[in-house]
């Protein structure tokens, strides 16, 4: 019977010593923090988007980053799969808009418990302890180190997550422990992340939430980095919101800065847009142009449109002429909002990079450096976009590390 040390009792790690202990492991599964699940408790809101009802070509169009690694860890433990992993355990799930799953009870506590009792009840321990150092001699673990002494092991998993959210216990040290058996962390940083701007504007429209917007990302090469429609909010920062969260993976590079262009009426044309705007001055010939954009525009929006329009604000409708107009149109549809920064990585959703994909084999999640060291969940140099894509990471890497520490 293989001794298995699992750390970690996030998403990823109570699936992997829940699947080892499932398969005739004998399994310890450490937690430095009182409780397992911190950082599942603050998924979806404390509502916990536990799965995408996808298919595997969905799963991996979007997951950005390293995706072909995850090829057999998703096929192993696919989408529909996943959820039915939890109504089998117990919870009964539910799936809303995007195919994003969530347990019917919206609470991501629920999800904790099916996963606690799954790797109890498969007889793996949880033991609250924290792990110092994993010790490995002629390339093949022998056990962990923790502030409790040393507990031996012929396999050791690591779940330990990211660097974000460092409340809930990610704090970042599986990247000790990988770096300290040889392996290459690629550096973490902060993905699904809010994004800063020194646009006082952003401030003046603090709170503001647009639904149906358009946002594009661009360089400032010129080139597109991301395109799609969603919803923004505007902060004291800058810009935070889904459609920016997701923007956030695909900009890489900050040291150039980027442009978001918000389109705020994605759903007309430009010459729609201008009939609009005729029809609203028309219908208040002699009243101010502020009083014309007040069925258009959102209320927090008004100042800012009007001083970006560089229009006087007593200005009478029926004296706005087709340039400005036109001028409004353009305002409307690419209103720019200049980015230099990622909100730190502790506001982070989830951590960009980790332990280098090349050097851990994709059937097992075994180090191809050390035998017997396994990785699962965001330790790994992997991520995907919002929509329950992160946790089917968690889940299907930490199934499968699990599976194959008992097994081989
Ligand atoms: C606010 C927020 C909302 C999110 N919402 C969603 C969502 O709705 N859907 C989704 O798919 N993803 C979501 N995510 C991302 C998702 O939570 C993570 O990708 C996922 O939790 C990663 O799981 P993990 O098991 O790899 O790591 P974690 O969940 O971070 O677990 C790691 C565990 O290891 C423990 N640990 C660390 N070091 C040690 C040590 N030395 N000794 C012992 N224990 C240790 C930690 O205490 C922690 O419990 C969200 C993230 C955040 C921050």
């Amino acid at each position: 019977m293989n001794r298995v040390v699992v750390i970690g009792g996030g998403a990823a790690g109570l699936m992997a010593a829940g699947f080892a202990a499932y398969y005739g492991a004998d399994v310890k599964l450490l937690e430095k923090m009182h409780r397992v699940g911190r950082k599942l408790m603050i998924t979806g809101k404390g509502r916990c988007n536990l799965a995408n009802n996808c298919d595997i070509d969905a799963f991996m169009s979007n997951t950005p980053v390293n995706n072909k690694f995850l090829y057999s860890a998703i096929n192993n433990f696919p989408p529909q799969d996943i959820i039915g992993f939890f109504e089998e355990q117990g919870l009964k799930t539910k799936t809303e808009r995007g195919n994003r799953v969530f347990p019917v009870s919206d609470k991501a506590s629920d999800v904790v418990d099916v996963m606690r009792r799954f790797a109890i009840k498969n007889g793996a321990s949880i033991i609250n302890s924290e792990v110092r150092a994993v010790k490995a001699e002629n390339g093949a673990i022998t056990g962990v180190a923790t502030n409790d002494g040393f507990i031996p092991a012929d396999r050791v998993i690591v779940a330990t997550g990211g660097v974000s959210y460092t409340r809930t216990g990610s704090t970042g040290d599986g990247y000790k422990f990988a770096r300290s058996l040889g392996h290459t962390v690629v550096a973490p940083k902060p993905s699904l992340v809010p994004l800063e701007s020194p646009d006082n504007d952003c401030r003046r429209m603090q709170g503001l939430s647009l639904r149906n917007i358009s946002l594009k990302i661009t360089a400032k090469s010129g080139k597109t980095v991301y395109e799609d429609f969603g919803e923004l909010l505007f902060t004291h920062f800058g810009i935070s919101g889904p459609t920016v969260l997701s923007a956030s993976c695909n900009m890489r590079d900050f040291s150039e800065g980027y442009v978001a262009h918000i389109d705020l009426k994605p759903a007309l044309s430009p010459e729609q847009l201008d009939a609009r705007i005729l029809r609203d001055l028309s219908e208040n010939i002699n009243r101010d142009v502020s009083n014309s954009l007040s069925k258009l525009l959102p209320r927090k929006l008004i100042p800012v449109i009007l001083d970006r329009w560089k229009i006087s604000r007593d200005k009478k409708c029926n004296s706005v002429t087709r340039e400005e107009r036109r001028a409004l149109v353009s305002l409307l549809k690419d209103f720019d909002v200049e980015i230099i920064r990622p909100r730190p990585i502790e506001e982070a959703i989830i951590t960009s990079g980790g332990v280098k994909v090349s050097e851990i084999n994709p059937k097992t999640m075994e180090s191809k450096l050390v035998s017997g060291l396994y990785f699962a969940g965001e330790v790994i140099d992997v991520d995907a976009y919002t929509g329950g894509f992160n946790l089917m990471i968690a889940w299907s890497t930490g199934r499968l590390a699990g599976e194959s520490s008992a097994y081989l």
